[in-house]
């Protein structure tokens, strides 16, 4: 697997001397401060009004391949303007330089010199990775080399440990775009699993994948309720897929991950209808992060961090032994739990994943949780095109959320806080004697109050992490990570590109 790798360029001179360099992409809020090519440009911005407004590609006798494409990023001193003004912009530019032929361009940043945008030129590497990268079905049936001819980025003005971390980035992004974006038979359980033990070969992320039936029933009893149809069909078989990782150096800090990996989610008995299913294979995508976040991490190898991840790869099938609403379960954690709405499938793997985190965690150096998962259509429907976080009191206590949500702002990898309440709590109560919690109601949860918080709160009670509340003797700090809203551009489930959310926004809260 190859990608566009950065390559640091020292200057705009060195770029037009270098013959290794066919394109010159410079993305700007104007373009009247380009020392090197000011003549040709206001040449040209005489003939050509678009110039400063849209995305233009002039025939340059200096830029190297004669290719020079000017990329407006718009306005960027507005309230509510951020750093995705250049990643927006170097896609558009990285575009027309791939159409007009160009293999390896050059990029040049002109930022504000504000911390805002102390990070717009990995950014805009990243967003024009993001346009390059092609679905990896795509890239087996028609050749990488065909649909992705751009093998090299030279970033200019950056150091080489600028191009190194965010070459490490990409390596994530794009391992979790493939895990999210493929076809349902490409990347059934055991194949993502394939797929995590040959990217991480030869790294310090250690794999080991568990597929025996009786094993995950009776380690992951409310996964494997939502997998039990699935276990007909011998290649839609669940696998849980466990990930560790190890820095040098005394540990200081612990991660556990726990991702979502529905392959496919039918819905089950709740059967999605009236075209809700299609783009339902991309509901893998919290998994997928996980797994990208690990791969990121092992380029970077970061000294005194540990990480435990667990990935629960399954399918969500339909058929004569499909789990049904009022099915009572009890979780890994001891829990008994009415099922409410087999759609509401998500929850119920990452339950015992978590709990068996828990477990790792309560023994771990300074432990921090994670789930993440496209877990409902509530979050894209309270919060947009954004990743909704929902913590837990000691998560707050150290102000997670917040901390995270301003990385991923410098990232263009941003999130929304969302508190845990209440009424979250008192929505998942078991209603008789005979459960302790209800897994879901019967409503779409972006008709629900509270559709994306209340999820979270069912999560804290199924997997045990209640007992490492704020008032026990261990609280430990979780934060729920929903990105229904956020893993995939323009919010198309079926069609729109998997956006490796929040790969970048861990990354660099954790890597850099
Ligand atoms: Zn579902």
């Amino acid at each position: 697997m190859s990608y566009p790798v950065a390559i640091a360029v020292s200057s705009v001179q060195a770029a037009l001397n270098d013959s290794q360099w066919d394109a010159l992409i410079i993305v700007a809020s104007s373009f009247t401060a380009v020392t090197e090519l000011q003549q040709e440009i206001d040449a040209a911005a005489a003939v050509d009004h678009r110039i400063g407004k849209e995305t233009v590609l002039l025939l340059s006798g200096k830029a190297p391949g004669q290719r020079l494409v000017l990329s407006p990023t718009g306005p960027l001193d507005r309230d509510y303007d951020d750093v995705r003004g250049f990643y927006d912009a170097a896609k558009q530019g990285i575009s027309q330089a791939k159409a007009a032929g160009a293999k390896s361009p050059a990029l040049y940043v002109i930022a504000p010199d504000s911390d805002a945008y102390q990070y717009a030129a990995e950014v805009a590497y990243l967003g024009a990775c993001q346009a390059l990268w092609q679905p990896l079905e795509g890239r087996e049936a028609r050749g990488e080399a065909t649909i992705e001819p751009v093998i090299a980025i030279g970033v200019i003005a950056v150091s080489e440990q600028q191009a190194s971390y965010m070459s490490a980035v990409e390596a994530g992004k794009r391992v979790a775009r493939d895990l999210c974006g493929t076809e349902p038979e490409r990347m059934a359980p055991r194949r993502f699993a394939d797929y995590c033990v040959e990217t991480f070969a030869g790294t310090d992320v250690q794999v080991s994948v568990e597929t025996k039936v009786d094993v995950l029933q009776k380690e992951y009893p409310l996964l494997m309720a939502v997998a039990r149809c699935s276990l007909q069909v011998d290649r839609h078989k669940p696998a849980v897929i466990r990930l560790e990782y190890q820095g040098e150096g005394q540990i200081e800090h612990t991660l556990l991950f726990a991702g979502k990996g529905l392959v496919y989610d039918t819905g089950g008995a709740d059967l999605k209808i009236g075209g809700g299913m299609a783009g339902m294979s991309r509901d893998k995508g919290g998994a997928a992060a996980v797994a990208g976040f690990l791969k990121t991490v092992a380029v970077l190898k970061p000294k005194g961090l540990k990480i435990i991840a667990e990935i629960g790869a399954v399918r969500n099938s339909i058929g004569a032994d499909a789990f049904v609403p009022d099915e009572i379960i009890t979780s890994h954690a001891g829990v008994r739990v009415r099922i409410g709405n087999t759609d509401a499938e998500g929850r119920l793997v990452l339950a015992d994943l978590l709990s068996h985190l828990r477990e790792d965690a309560k023994t771990a150096v300074n432990p921090t949780l994670y789930s993440i998962a496209t877990l409902t259509g509530h979050a894209a429907r309270a919060v947009g095109p954004y990743t909704a976080l929902v913590e837990n009191g000691a998560a707050r206590r150290i102000g997670l959320s917040a901390d995270l949500a301003m990385t991923g702002d410098l990232w263009a990898d941003p999130s929304e806080i969302s508190r845990s309440r209440r009424e979250d709590f008192s929505f998942i109560k078991g209603r008789t004697s005979a459960d302790d919690l209800l897994s879901c109601n019967n409503a779409p949860s972006s008709v629900t109050p509270r559709g994306h918080q209340f999820p979270m709160a069912f999560l804290v009670a199924a997997a045990g992490l209640d007992q490492h509340a704020l008032n026990t003797e261990q609280p430990l700090p979780y934060c729920h990570i929903d990105i229904a809203g956020s893993g995939v551009d323009g919010g198309d489930w079926q069609h729109g590109k998997p956006s490796a959310a929040p790969v970048a926004a861990l990354a660099a809260y954790y890597c850099l």
